[in-house]
């Protein structure tokens, strides 16, 4: 369920480093942004430019092991970044690109899938999952994903990765491929760490499953209040409630959930009407809709300024690709020159 802040981490009491700790996060291509990526990872994204170095990057080569058209993939990206940029991701503190834009990260990833065993990631479990759905269509980009992943989080020597508990084994996973490495090939990549935030299980429109767009039971966080409106009428309410005059639930009911977050004044007012039957289910979600509605609103107003400049989102990711390849560079050639590899190149300087 939706706690109303992002959690702290370990990092908040440790004493400051010499440097600004390096954070790496990244999304595939989804279009639109829901609920559920708000409140599970964009806010958090949004709040941790305020400490860390932070690189935020479109995952497009990642999303390839399951997009089926082609051409739904750059739309997606533009719909994506103008509502990362419009919820408050700043290119100017943060580094903000298109996974593709830095090619050296399929080349790091061939480096690592030297010391990577096979038996790693047929023990994945998104992998197995996969295997039992699909099991005709199974590529090697989706065995390979947590090696791309590791790709992506070393080459920027990223010190921390924003994850909810449930993706630690990924972060374990680079790390044991890092060391690995170092130890085969010499020292090279620092082992990052999870940054453990707080990732609500956002709940869908049906109130039964997580909020998702391939089950279609989402609420997009900058749709017009009219949309938002018509969305949050249709969600499911206290199924234990069939009548406006029995005692209600709210702390199992997902509009009241969502409260706890929108209407942070007076969220447990309203819980205590629904249980005491002094409100109907429709004036919670009415409620719920306008408070959802105002707190998008400046968002909202920054997303109109960016579709009337379509090309910023592009100008946006061009520069930080510019960016992002010039520590990836670096990284890379110490990989290579661990490898053995790039002869002829004088060895790169240490890295730090
Ligand atoms: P996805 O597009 O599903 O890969 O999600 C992108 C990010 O949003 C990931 O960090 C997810 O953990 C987060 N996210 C997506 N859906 C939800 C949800 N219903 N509740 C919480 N977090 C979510």
């Amino acid at each position: 369920m939706v706690e109303p802040s992002a959690a702290p981490s370990a990092d908040a009491a440790a004493p400051a480093p010499a440097r600004r700790l390096r954070v790496l996060s990244g999304m595939q291509p989804t279009g639109r942004m829901h609920l559920g990526n708000y409140l599970g990872a964009l806010r958090n994204w949004v709040a941790l430019q305020d400490r860390y170095d932070c690189t935020f990057f479109v995952a497009d080569y990642h999303s390839l092991t399951t997009v089926t058209d082609p051409a739904t993939i750059r739309p997606a990206i533009a719909e994506m970044v103008m509502d990362w940029l419009a919820a408050g991701l700043d290119p100017e503190r943060s580094v903000i690109f298109l996974q593709s834009d830095v090619p050296e990260v399929a080349e790091l990833h061939l480096l690592l899938s030297m010391a990577t065993p096979l038996g790693w990631l047929e023990r994945v479990p998104s992998y197995k999952e996969r295997l039992e759905q699909y099991p005709e269509n199974i590529n090697y980009g989706l065995l390979g994903y947590p090696v791309l992943q590791a790709a992506d989080i070393l080459l920027p020597r990223a010190d921390r990765v924003p994850v909810g508990e449930d993706q630690a084994p990924h972060i374990e996973l680079t790390r044991e491929i890092a060391r690995r490495f170092n130890g085969r090939f010499g020292q090279v990549f620092p082992e990052p760490e999870g940054l453990f935030t707080e990732t609500p299980r956002v709940m869908g429109t049906d109130g039964v499953s997580k909020m998702s767009k391939s089950r279609g039971n989402t609420i997009g966080i900058l749709d017009s209040p009219e949309q938002i409106r018509r969305t949050v009428m249709t969600m499911v309410t206290d199924v234990e409630r069939p009548r406006r005059t029995d005692r209600g639930h709210p702390e199992r009911c997902n509009v009241c959930a969502l409260h706890r977050f929108f209407s942070p004044d007076r969220w447990e007012g309203i819980w205590e009407g629904e249980r005491e039957a002094r409100t109907g289910c429709v004036d919670v979600k009415r409620w719920l809709a306008s408070a959802i509605a105002d707190h998008f609103a400046p968002m909202r107003e920054r997303r109109a300024e960016l579709e009337a400049r379509p090309g910023t989102v592009w100008e946006v990711l061009a520069a930080g690709a510019d960016r992002a390849r010039g520590a990836a560079r670096e990284t890379l050639d110490a990989a290579r020159a661990a490898c053995g590899l790039g002869h002829g190149q004088p060895a790169p300087a240490g890295l730090d």
